[in-house]
C-alpha cells in the first residue's frame, strides 16, 4: 500500500534521505520489531523506531514504573509511578505516532515463553539489564534466526553489538557464559547516568532502522565500546566461535534454556 499523504509529511524529513526514500519508509511501515525491557536503553530504542514509522512495535517487560525508574527511562513519566510498563510505554508510543501498533508483551522472557515470543519479529531490540537476561534473548534470537541489536550499560559505560544469525559473532561467542550473581554491579548497586542510556538506546534504533532498510555497515563483528567521561567509542574485533553453544555448528549447539542462574540478585524496580 502506498503511503497517504500525512505519511509523506510525517516521514518527510527522512524519505529526503536517498537511503530511504518513499520505498523503504513504506519497509518501515511492514516492519515488526520487539523491544525486550521497556527501561533505560529500551526507552529511546522504541521511541526512535515508533517516530521513525516502523509499523508494528512489541514491549516485554513484566515490571510497573518506579519512581526511580524515570531519570533515566524517558518512555514513562511522573503519572505512570505504578503502572505497568507495557502500558505506560505503549500509550507514549502511540501519543507520539498514532500509526504504530503496539503489541504488549506483559510478563518476563523465560526459556518456555521466549521463541514464541520472538517468532514473528523482523528484529529485537535487547534492552535487559541482567546478565541471563541478555544470554536468554541472544540465544532466543539465534534459535529463531531473527537478527537483534544487543546493548549495556553501566555508570558511564555502554556496549553494543549487532547480531545477525549466519553473518557473524553473538553476544555468547564471545562472554561465554553469565558471569556468578555478585560479580559485576548492577546499575541499582553502581549507577547510571541517563544520558548514557540514551546514547545507546539510540544507537539500538538506529542499528534496527539501518537493519530495516538494508542500508550502511551494522555493527556486526564489532563490539563498539562508549566511554560518556571522555566521549569516545572504540569498537573491538569478534569472531563467531563454530563451537559457541547459541550459534555454532551441530553438535556445539544446546537446546534453549534459562541459566542456572537465572534469578536476578538486583531488586526488580532496579532495573537499567
Ligand atoms: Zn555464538
Amino acid at each position: 500500500m502506498t503511503l497517504t499523504g500525512e505519511e509523506v509529511l510525517r516521514y518527510s524529513r527522512q524519505i529526503l534521505l536517498p537511503e530511504v526514500g518513499g520505498r523503504g519508509q513504506e519497509r518501515l511501515r511492514q516492519a515488526r520489531v520487539l523491544v525486550v525491557g521497556a527501561g533505560g536503553l529500551g526507552s529511546p530504542a522504541a521511541l526512535y523506531l515508533a517516530a521513525a514509522g516502523v509499523g508494528s512495535v512489541g514491549l516485554c517487560d513484566a515490571d510497573r514504573v518506579d519512581l526511580t525508574n524515570l531519570q533515566r527511562q524517558i518512555l514513562h513519566g511522573t503519572p505512570d509511578v505504578g503502572r505497568p510498563k507495557v502500558d505506560s510505554g505503549a500509550e507514549a508510543l502511540v501519543r507520539l505516532n498514532p500509526g504504530v501498533q503496539v503489541l504488549r508483551h506483559p510478563f518476563r522472557l523465560t526459556a518456555a515463553n521466549a521463541l514464541g515470543v520472538i517468532q514473528g519479529y523482523d528484529v529485537v531490540v535487547d534492552g535487559t539489564d541482567t546478565f541471563p537476561s541478555k544470554f536468554l534473548v541472544n540465544d532466543a534470537c539465534a534459535a529463531a534466526g531473527v537478527p537483534y541489536v544487543y546493548a549495556g550499560i553501566l555508570r558511564f559505560e555502554g556496549q553494543m553489538l549487532t547480531v545477525v544469525p549466519g553473518r557473524g559473532a553473538c553476544y555468547r561467542c564471545f562472554f561465554r557464559e553469565p558471569p556468578p550473581p555478585g560479580a559485576v554491579p548492577t546499575c541499582a548497586q553502581a549507577g547510571i547516568l541517563g544520558a548514557v542510556a540514551g546514547v545507546m538506546g539510540s544507537l539500538q534504533a538506529l542499528e534496527v532502522l539501518k537493519l530495516l532498510l538494508g542500508v550502511g555497515e551494522p555493527m556486526v563483528n564489532r563490539l563498539l565500546l562508549f566511554e560518556g567521561e571522555t566521549l569516545t567509542f572504540r569498537e573491538l574485533r569478534v569472531h563467531r566461535d563454530p563451537r559457541c553453544p547459541a550459534c555454532g555448528d551441530p553438535p556445539h549447539r544446546r537446546p534453549l534454556s534459562d541459566e542456572p542462574g537465572a534469578v536476578c540478585a538486583a531488586n526488580p524496580s532496579d532495573r537499567c
